[in-house]
């Protein structure tokens, strides 16, 4: 961490508040483009947020080191001398990567200090809509006060952990990243993103994990090609769901933690050595006196109210990434981010990020990648205008495989043009494969397009363009 500037001049042309993707990428730009006098506050000893320390990027090391734990137990299939259980040792990757992020920190510092950012270190609370109190991070005593005309809220969100007895005997998504063992038996609480990686990291890794999910279903949101087929993928590599479930308590045993749930029509007790809460997020919106300056808030969840330009209520400050509760994901805090200083410190008045049609991918085992309408939500906009193509088949990857693993493409079209409104991918490669075909439906691309693009073979991506 660099040592504690004080600003030297306390009036700024833009204060960020949260050195995380979004409000780096705002601040960056801001003055580093545009020449903006531009001060970033960050209450965590390091930059990056989430996705640099706790998220994305930590988490796709481990998604990297658990796909190699399942090529090398297919190595044997593909004529290779390979052990069955090669030795893993997880102390020796969390060292490593632990050093990786260092390295990434100190590049974030020395980025904002190329753009001539100045960064404060300290908790960001509102003393008046311009005017922002630095306090330090632990004692809560105020540092330093700073004032700016245009104020960019960017703090980010933190894990929801339930009020249930003993829930604080169970772990989080950043307790995941700061486990320095591999626990043999790993409970999971949630079927969203964060929990279908972990468990599926977990499992890949060869932690036997127990997922517990409050309906019959994982990934609820997601379209069908995506959630049953990886539903059925994760029982078929071990891992045991207790669906319908409600973890109503934890409590330690002399040999870990019995997890007390009530299922349909039973309740029971299950011992693992970790827990995982992956209940969802919230937004980190508290304390900061947002509702004195005129800072609207949902009042159920606390995400700030923004429109379509990231303006909150309040003149002259704007909010973006996770404390708005909308696609949080860090490339679109970033496009947010890099969009609103284009439009406040660069003249582009109409630049703003359009939150349709954004790619995302769950990095599973395999990875699932979904742009636009699911097929529910298509019929429910276009009727019966619907149209869907599928397919199911295995790759060619598995050809010298015992095990073999599904993949499966729906596209979504509307309209006589059949244009595309909706594309779910499930199976290997997932993840590279949808970028491209994300410039493609952005574009307003129609399955006339798809089909007229020559395929490239043998890969599973040219399954997209021979859909019939
Ligand atoms: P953050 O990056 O969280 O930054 C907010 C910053 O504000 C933090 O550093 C915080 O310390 C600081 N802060 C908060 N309050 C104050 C205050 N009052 N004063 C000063 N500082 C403050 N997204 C993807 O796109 N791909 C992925 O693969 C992916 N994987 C993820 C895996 C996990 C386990 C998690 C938890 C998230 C993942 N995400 C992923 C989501 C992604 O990390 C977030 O959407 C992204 O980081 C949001 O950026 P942000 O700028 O809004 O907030
Ligand atoms: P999600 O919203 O994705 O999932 C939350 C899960 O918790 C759902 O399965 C939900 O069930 C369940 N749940 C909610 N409340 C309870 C409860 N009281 N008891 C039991 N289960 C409950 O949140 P995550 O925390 O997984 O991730 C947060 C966000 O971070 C994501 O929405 C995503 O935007 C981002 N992220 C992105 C990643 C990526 O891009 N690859 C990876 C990780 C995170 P139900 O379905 O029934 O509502």
């Amino acid at each position: 961490m660099p040592p504690l500037p004080k600003p030297t001049e306390n009036v700024y042309d833009l204060i960020v508040i949260g050195g995380g993707s979004g409000g780096l990428a705002a601040a960056r730009r801001a003055a580093g483009m545009y020449g903006a006098r531009a001060a970033l506050i960050e209450m965590n000893d390091k930059l990056g947020g989430t996705c640099v320390n706790v998220g994305c990027v930590p988490k796709k090391i481990m998604w990297n080191i658990a796909t190699t734990a399942e090529r090398l137990r297919e190595a044997a299939d593909l004529g290779f001398d390979a052990p069955e259980k090669p030795k893993f040792s997880w102390a020796n990757i969390k060292e490593k990567r632990d050093a990786y992020i260092k390295r990434l920190n100190a590049i974030y510092d020395s980025s904002l200090e190329k753009a001539h950012v100045d960064y404060l270190h300290g908790f960001a609370v509102f003393r008046d809509a311009h005017t922002i109190s630095v306090l330090d991070p632990k004692s809560r005593e105020l540092q330093y006060e700073v004032q700016a005309k245009h104020v960019i809220i960017a703090t980010g969100s933190e894990s929801i952990i339930p009020k249930v007895p003993g829930a604080e005997l169970g772990i989080d998504s950043d307790g995941f990243f700061a486990l320095s063992e591999q626990p043999k038996r790993v409970a999971v609480v949630g079927t969203g993103y964060i929990g279908m990686e972990l468990a599926g990291i977990f499992n890949s890794l060869g932690t036997h994990v127990t997922v517990f999910s409050r309906t019959k279903q994982i990934l609820r949101k997601f379209d069908p090609v995506i959630k049953e087929n990886l539903l059925q993928e994760m029982q078929n590599t071990g891992i045991d769901f207790v669906f319908d479930s409600s973890v109503t308590a934890l409590r330690k045993t002399d040999s870990g933690i019995a997890v007390e749930y009530d299922a349909k029509d039973q309740s029971g007790s299950k011992e693992v050595d970790t827990v995982l809460w992956a209940i969802g997020r919230g937004p980190h919106s508290s304390k900061m006196n947002l509702d004195k300056v005129g800072i609207e808030t949902d009042p159920k969840r606390g995400y700030i109210k923004v429109d379509e330009a990231q303006n909150t209520s309040s003149p002259g400050i704007y909010a973006l990434g996770d404390v708005c509760g909308i696609f949080e994901l860090t490339p679109v805090a970033i496009k947010a981010g890099r969009k609103l200083a284009d439009r406040v410190f660069g003249g582009q008045k109409d630049s703003y990020l359009e939150y349709t049609n954004i790619p995302t991918v769950i990095f599973a085992h395999p990875t699932c990648g979904s742009i636009g309408l699911s097929e529910d939500e298509a019929r429910e906009k276009y009727g019966d205008d619907v149209k869907v193509y599928a397919s199911k088949f295995t790759n060619l990857y598995y050809a010298l495989l015992d095990r073999k693993q599904a993949t499966a493409y729906k596209l979504i079209v509307t309209g006589p043009k059949e244009k595309v409104v909706g594309l779910h991918l499930f199976g290997l490669g997932s993840d590279e494969i949808l970028q491209g075909f994300g410039v493609a439906i952005r574009m307003g691309a129609t399955k006339a397009d798809f089909d007229n693009c020559v395929a490239i073979h043998p890969t599973a991506a040219e399954e997209l363009v021979t859909l019939s």
